[in-house]
């Protein structure tokens, strides 16, 4: 997992790429959108703010963890969800930790430390996903 991680670049250029790859449609399906891979990655630090009204009639504003891979991540007022798919959701996973944090600090947002594949109830291995996305982009674009 470490050798994969050597070049960030490559990385997020192919897991950009990467967007319409049937390996998405595959996961979705395997995947149970439990967020535990992002409940024990090291990394991931996602939250959401939550308001609430005391019965005392005090209001409270709580920073709640949170996981871009749960059903109401990207909920907003309204009811309209941007990611309403596990397959959209768990694309999101990747792009944030491979793609979005590369162009904002330059590395991957991963440490290859396996702990999502340890606790992940689908048996779903990052190293093997991102080896099938980086052959793929290196046959088609390298
Ligand atoms: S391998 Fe990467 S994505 Fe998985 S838990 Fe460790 S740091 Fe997080
Ligand atoms: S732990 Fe596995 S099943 Fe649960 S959201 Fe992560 S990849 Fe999907």
């Amino acid at each position: 997992m470490r050798a994969l991680l050597i070049d960030p670049e490559l990385l997020a250029k192919a897991v950009e790429w990467s967007r319409d790859h049937p390996i998405w449609d595959e996961l979705g399906k395997r995947c149970l959108g439990c967020g535990i891979c992002t409940y024990v990655c090291p990394l991931c630090h996602c939250f959401s703010i939550e308001d609430s009204v005391g019965l005392d009639g005090n209001c409270k504003r709580c920073r709640k963890w949170d996981a871009c891979t749960l059903p109401d991540f990207a909920k907003i007022a309204g009811g309209h969800n941007f990611r309403p798919t596990i397959k959209e959701r768990y694309y999101n996973w990747f792009y944030h930790k491979f793609v979005r944090a590369y162009n904002e600090y330059g590395r991957s947002q991963c440490v290859g430390c396996g702990r999502c594949k340890k606790f992940c109830p689908a048996s779903i291995d990052i190293y093997e996903v991102l080896s099938v996305i980086l052959e793929d982009y290196k046959k088609q674009n390298l």
